[in-house]
């Protein structure tokens, strides 16, 4: 029997200064951050400038690629403004709330952590902001990392010292389909040696100076190279054995225990974003005149606000059921499918017509609602396409049809 979804008194007083950290420190930095992201990158690769800075003191051949500056350029770059914005998450209280109290981080149980994120996802930088963007990694590695792994990647990780970036998409095979990947490591005496391509490695442009580790270009995506979803070859990049994590042959299970509290805590994100698109939906709608009346009193605007709460209403209760059934053990794979393409879907829709409600207003850089628009639709390619979870669940309930449904 199923136990009702519950908040405690504790998870709602840290949801509301939570908020206010977000919604008044936060909302204000975005134009700035977003500014600092995409300025000062190189005109034709879209990478950072002071990559280019580096490799230059290295003497390297930056028409090859360039290899990861070795600091936090991302910090850096942010002109100071991502870091004054770490600082107050820290001095509030507010910092890696998520992340195990063995490696630093405040503990609160998964679920907690769960009703947290919706709030912190109401800005897209609030997920760096305070610490939690690391989240999924620091569960992956706090399950498999060795001792010494743990002090070198983890404790970093959980201090918003470095931050991390996947490698899986490759521009030539399918990336929905991780059996067709063709990068490779062999083993040489004590080192792996890794040669592929891959693109849409966010954020590689942050990555260590590691030889042959060689950053083509930041893919611009809309138009924006702010994420930096980079085009990386490996050549011959050399990896030290002890660096594995668990044992070999088992990446992919191991990716698997990233990727399934990832999902949630993406769709309680996306949950925060739909709310604040709402918020400003209804804003408008209550401000706006035209004729003869407010948008507020016109059934076509109530069937947009009726709809988008219907929406939200199930989103949310489906990702809370999916978080709770992964919190039981489960690895919840029909909920947690369901919930990525719904959820990535309803946050699209619930965004448009907040767009829609605020006219030419809606897609200019006045509001933030271009900006979350653009990620909305990333939503339903990352992780997973839409398809690739609609096949997730129809072949599981296939399988079971009459009690195999999250409902039976
Ligand atoms: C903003 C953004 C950030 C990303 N960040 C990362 C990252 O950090 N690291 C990383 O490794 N990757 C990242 N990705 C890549 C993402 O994981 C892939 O785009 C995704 O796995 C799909 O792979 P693909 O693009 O090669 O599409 P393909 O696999 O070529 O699929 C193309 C389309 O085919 C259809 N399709 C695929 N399989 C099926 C099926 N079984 N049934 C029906 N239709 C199907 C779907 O419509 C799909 O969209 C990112 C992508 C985006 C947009």
């Amino acid at each position: 029997m199923s136990k009702p979804i519950e908040m405690t008194d504790e998870i709602r007083a840290l949801r509301a200064r939570m908020k206010d950290f977000i919604d008044d420190v936060v909302f204000p930095a975005e134009p700035e951050l977003e500014r600092e992201a995409e300025h000062d990158n190189h005109p034709e690769t879209g990478l950072p400038l002071e990559l280019y800075a580096a490799a230059k003191t290295r003497g390297d051949d930056t028409r090859r690629g360039m290899r990861g500056p070795g600091t936090d350029v991302a910090a850096r770059r942010a002109g100071g403004r991502m870091a004054e914005l770490k600082a107050e998450a820290k001095r509030r209280g507010l910092w890696a709330l998520g992340h195990p109290k063995s490696i630093g981080g405040g503990g609160l149980p998964f679920m907690d952590f769960v009703y947290l994120n919706e709030i912190i996802g109401r800005s897209e930088y609030g997920q760096v902001a305070v610490g939690s963007v690391s989240m999924q990694d620091s569960i992956m590695l706090d399950l498999y990392a060795s001792p010494e792994q743990r002090e070198r990647f983890l404790q970093p990780l959980v201090a918003g010292d470095v931050y991390p970036s996947v490698g899986l998409t490759e521009p030539e095979v399918a990336g929905s389909d991780p059996t067709l990947m063709q990068t490779t490591a062999r083993l040489d005496g004590d080192e792996w040696v890794i040669d592929g391509h891959k693109w849409f490695t966010s954020g590689a442009s942050r990555a260590a100076d590691t030889p042959g580790y060689l950053i083509q270009r930041a893919v611009p995506t809309m138009g924006h190279v702010g994420g930096q979803h980079c085009e990386v070859v490996y050549d011959h990049v050399r990896v030290p054995r002890s660096n594995l994590l668990g044992k070999r042959g088992e990446g992919f299970r191991i990716s698997q225990k990233r990727l399934g509290p990832g999902r949630i805590f993406h769709c309680m994100r996306w949950l925060g974003q739909a709310q604040r698109a709402f918020e400003l939906m209804c804003d408008r709608a209550l401000t706006r005149h035209a004729h003869g009346s407010l948008l507020a009193e016109k059934g076509a605007i109530h069937t947009m606000i009726a709809e988008s709460a219907a929406e939200i209403q199930a989103a949310r209760l489906m990702t809370l059921d999916a978080a709770r059934v992964m919190d039981t053990g489960s690895e919840a794979r029909v909920e947690i499918s369901l919930i990525k393409f719904h959820g990535a879907k309803m946050l699209h829709n619930v965004i448009d017509r907040a767009i829609q409600v605020h006219g030419a207003l809606g897609v200019t850089s006045d509001r933030p609602l271009d900006r979350m628009y653009r990620e909305a639709r990333y939503g339903r390619l990352y992780d997973g396409p839409d398809e690739v979870h609609h096949m997730v669940v129809a072949r599981n309930l296939l399988k079971g049809y009459k009690d195999r449904a999250p409902w039976s």
